[in-house]
């Protein structure tokens, strides 16, 4: 049994009050070791939500550094920080927010050739990568390590949410939900098509809610269900993702 300390307890009042959560649902998290894929538009609400709500270990994956371009949606980041490296920054954030979260910063862009050196030894990870390469690479990796996957993803006024265990007999994988047409195209950012930071923000928020059911135990299962947000008509739509029988990923 993991215990608390007296900050801890404090810290975590409004959330172990809760029937769902308690103080098991509270050692659940603490016992858990997430990495979050991109300090970007996702990554920015799923960081302090994490790490606020006392996940034990983060491994925080970017190699990118702060552009002034990035500061309309990733408030983690601040103006005298344009130029700085992300993953360093995100993981100088969660350690001012909770001292009690573990955090490693990795300035690496993920691919298929190292992705389960950084992302193996986690419980959970939560894609908020801004491409299809990474993306794949993170899903390929996750299925084959059998690590719970949520990839969440917001462009325009769209955004799309789902857990993935692809490893289960009945359980898609990433590469069910898209294919294999995306490897190579890097085009799908933000830079191209634009997005709201309040979109991004909804989108990472109900990933990382996402992420916290799935590791403390809250409510029903719902690996294999992409959740599609409409940020212009306001509107979620659940939409259940069968698995590809002829998936080169899940169904080997
Ligand atoms: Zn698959």
């Amino acid at each position: 049994m993991t215990e608390f300390s007296d900050d801890e307890l404090e810290r975590y009042a409004r959330q172990i009050v809760l029937p769902q959560v308690g103080g098991v649902g509270q050692r659940r998290l603490k016992a858990a070791s997430v990495a979050v894929v991109g300090a970007g538009g996702i990554g920015s609400a799923v960081i302090p939500s994490l790490a606020g709500a006392g996940i034990g270990r983060l491994t925080i994956i970017d190699d990118d550094i702060v552009d002034r371009t990035n500061l309309q949606r990733q408030p983690i980041f601040r103006d005298d920080q344009v130029g700085q490296p992300k993953a360093q920054l995100a993981a100088t954030f969660v350690r001012s927010l909770n001292p009690n979260v573990e955090v490693a910063a990795v300035e690496q862009r993920l691919t298929s050739d190292h992705a389960k050196a950084i992302l193996g030894e986690h419980d959970l990870v939560i894609d908020g990568s801004d491409n299809f390469a990474t993306r794949l690479a993170v899903g390929d990796t996750l299925t084959r390590l059998q690590i719970p996957l949520v990839s969440a993803a917001a462009v325009q006024f769209q955004g799309q949410v789902a857990l993935f265990r692809g490893w289960e007999a009945d359980k898609p994988c990433y590469r069910c939900f898209v294919g294999d047409a995306f490897d190579t195209d890097d085009c799908d950012t933000c830079a191209e098509q634009g997005v709201l930071g309040a979109l991004t923000a909804t989108v990472g928020s109900f990933g990382t809610l996402m992420a916290i059911r799935a590791i403390a135990g809250i409510g029903d299962d719902v690996a294999g269900s992409l959740f599609l947000f409409d940020g212009a008509g306001l509107d979620w739509r659940k939409i259940r993702l069968p698995k590809d029988p002829n998936c080169r990923t899940c169904s080997a």
